[in-house]
């Protein structure tokens, strides 16, 4: 009589709790699945039509707030959201002053990160080739930047400038192709030596300087060396024709042109302070009837 009651009871007890277990089982997905689905879209939904209410899609908007603010079981939805950041900030939604001081920052942090501003205003030109270009303009020097010369491994000009004159008033004929740094320090000897020296010898300023060879792929003559020239880091000098109509030939002079020989050799002499390399008539047969000069690094002058 008494084990039948306990069984009854005990019967009564393991239904009970299995259906206890088994609502628990069945409810529990319910609010997740609501909340996992929930939270992205309120995040979305809430930054994006915040400011404009008129743009929230009817049901949308209406499930998310309601179910946000009524449910505890949303409770946890923060936790579930990948950024706990927006919900705060979602919290004070009606005032949009809040959104509006959160977004600019953002906007703005991108423009102010972008450093390659410089490489697009320059063409990517190293910082010493736009030095170098802007104190040839200050020299007065008229130029023009060309396409990069690659004619081979050990011939070339990366930046290249076509130098049509060594000063305001002193042509270079013909234009020249050279690197910045040759024609920067061609226009200063020209300008400090080259012409108070014709000034003072023949009461002229200079109006040209011929030059027969600027930038050429090539070699030195009679050697396996490549020419500065191969590198637009040489120019040879033919001439020098002056204000006055006079032109000065670059050779030997004659035994009694002595003005002529001592302009020369000044002009030469003083090449020496500016270039690496300084060869002229005299040297050898290859340099009788110009002036080489160039910006060979060495640690003496080679002023023959
Ligand atoms: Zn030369």
């Amino acid at each position: 009589m008494t084990r039948k009651p306990l069984a009854a009871i005990a019967a009564l007890f393991v239904c009970t709790t299995l259906v206890a277990s088994c609502t628990v089982i069945d409810l529990a997905p319910i609010p997740n699945a609501d909340v996992g689905s929930a939270t992205p879209v309120t995040n979305v939904e809430m930054v994006s039509a915040a400011p404009a209410p008129g743009a929230m899609t009817a049901p949308a908007a209406p499930v998310e707030m309601a179910s946000a603010a009524s449910s505890p079981v949303l409770a946890p939805a923060p936790m579930t959201s990948p950024a706990p950041t927006p919900s705060p900030a979602l919290a004070p939604t009606p005032s949009p002053s809040a959104q509006m001081t959160a977004a600019p920052p953002v906007t703005l942090g991108f423009p102010r990160v972008s450093l390659p501003r410089f490489g697009s205003r320059d063409g990517g030109m190293p910082a010493e080739e736009v030095q170098c270009r802007k104190r040839l303009k200050r020299l007065g020097v008229r130029f023009r930047d060309i396409p990069a010369i690659h004619d081979s491994a050990s011939c070339g000009i990366d930046y290249p400038v076509e130098v049509s004159s060594l000063g305001r008033t002193i042509a270079l004929k013909p234009a020249a192709k050279l690197n910045c740094a040759m024609a920067e320090e061609a226009a200063r000897w020209v300008q400090s030596d080259l012409a108070p020296a014709a000034r003072v010898r023949y009461f002229s300023g200079v109006a040209e300087i011929r030059q027969i060879s600027s930038y050429s792929c090539r070699r030195i003559a009679g050697s396996r060396t490549m020419s500065e020239h191969s590198k637009g880091n040489a120019l040879d000098i033919g001439a020098i024709k002056l204000k006055n109509g006079r032109v000065i030939d670059v050779h030997k002079p004659g035994l009694f042109a002595f003005r002529e020989r001592s302009f020369l050799r000044r002009v030469r002499g003083e090449a020496c302070d500016h270039f690496g390399t300084v060869l002229g008539p005299g040297y050898n047969r290859d340099h009788r009837d110009h002036f080489h000069i160039d910006l060979k690094q060495r640690r003496r002058t080679a002023c023959h």
